[in-house]
């Protein structure tokens, strides 16, 4: 789809609102022009050249978290966040919040590694607060040099897709999912050639840019000799799986989220913990980008030793959305304050997710409050129960 037929799919809205009824932003402010009907409606005016980009309407238009929440309850079939990717396109220049981060990102993509390793030197300088609430950046990260991981079992061959969060701030989370896939007996590669997989570059507007990044990842990847290439990431793996065929016109195959690996490679059987009352926190992308709910659940639930309690809300965004908590940090705080408080109503030990980013921002949001749960990815529980 092209920027301009984005916004005619908008035209194409009549109005019912059920998609603002879930809208976290619209929930949050109340307000029409922060929630999925008022951007589809401003996208469709933009579309028929009844308004114009405006530092106003760019505004609108970037403080969606892209969540998905609205993605497939719409009557008409309009893929909304498809259709706000399109109108950023077309208004990236007129979001001035996000004029430094564009060109840090645009700068960064093809030098990942010195520019970590010059923010993790800088990091220890900066007053708490700068660079966000980000944890400490690895000082060697997953991705380490180290591309075969051999199994003298050889029961088949993994590969991982680490994506950034995983590679520069929670390496732990990547070497947890190696000792899984070992233990299991698999050999597991760790492909040096892989870029970004594009989400924050396509989230500040960037389209042809993301697009190359996707084409050379889907060349990279398509060459690795793998049964499946794992992602510890929803985004990573919702952007290759649904949004590169959109965009660069083909995706890596055999791409799966750990979950869905986990539970269809039967991985998950036998295990035990030491007694935890847990529950769960579902990532947007995993559960509304591509539909995975019930997997992550029926691991914990069959780990003897943990105690499974629901929370109220469990799939509503926990406010992190990338970017986002960086450009409108009073309202992912906001978000994110009514997930503490759904956690810590189920007076559970420790609140599991399956992202990176929620980990992030879970992690902060706790430290804020001075809540005592603690936050795991779900790969770490499992590796923890295989070895206890
Ligand atoms: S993607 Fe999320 S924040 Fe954006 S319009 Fe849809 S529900 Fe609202
Ligand atoms: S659900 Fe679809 S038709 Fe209804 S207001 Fe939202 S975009 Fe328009």
């Amino acid at each position: 789809m092209t920027q301009t037929s984005h916004l005619t799919e908008a035209a194409r809205c009549v109005r019912c609102g059920i998609c603002k009824t879930l809208c976290p932003t619209y929930l949050t402010s109340h307000s029409e022009s922060m929630g999925a009907r008022g951007r589809i409606a401003m996208l469709g005016e933009l579309g028929k050249n009844k308004l114009t980009p405006s530092e106003n309407l760019a505004d609108k238009i970037f403080s969606c978290m892209l969540c998905g929440a609205c993605k497939n309850v719409c009557p008409t079939g309009i893929d909304i966040p498809e259709v706000i990717y399109g109108g950023r396109a077309v208004l990236r220049n007129s979001f001035h919040k996000g004029r430094f981060l564009r060109r840090a990102l645009k700068f960064s993509m093809e030098r990942m590694d010195p520019v970590f390793t010059f923010l993790r030197l800088s990091q220890k300088f900066l007053r708490p607060g700068k660079l966000r609430d980000i944890p400490e950046i690895a000082s060697t990260p997953f991705k380490n040099g180290i591309q075969v991981y051999k199994n003298v079992k050889k029961l088949g061959r993994i590969a991982i897709f680490a994506g950034c969060s995983v590679n520069y701030l929670y390496p732990n989370l990547g070497h947890a999912l190696v000792n899984i896939l070992l233990s299991k007996g698999y050999e597991v590669v760790v492909f040096k050639g892989e870029l970004c997989c594009g989400a924050p570059l396509r989230s500040l507007g960037f389209e042809k840019e993301t697009s190359a990044l996707a084409r050379r990842n889907i060349e990279h990847f398509n060459k690795v000799r793998a049964e499946a290439i794992i992602s510890l990431c929803p985004t990573c793996t919702m952007v290759i799986r649904d949004q590169y065929p959109l965009i660069a016109g083909d995706t890596i195959g055999n791409i799966m989220d750990v979950n869905e690996f986990l539970i269809k490679y039967n991985t998950t059987s036998k295990l035990e913990t030491t007694p935890d009352v847990v529950t769960y926190h579902d990532p947007c992308h995993l559960s509304f980008g591509i539909g995975i709910r019930d997997k992550p659940r029926d691991i914990l639930k069959n780990i003897k030793g943990i105690e499974f309690v629901e929370m109220k809300h469990a799939d509503e965004c926990c406010g992190f959305a990338g970017l986002f908590s960086m450009h409108y940090k009073e309202m992912s705080q906001t978000i994110g304050e009514k997930k503490i408080d759904n956690i810590t109503d189920t007076q559970a030990e420790t609140v599991v997710t399956s992202c990176p980013g929620c980990v992030m921002q879970l992690e902060a949001l706790k430290k804020k409050s001075g809540s005592s749960f603690k936050v795991k990815h779900i790969v770490e529980v499992i590796d923890e129960a295989m070895h206890e």
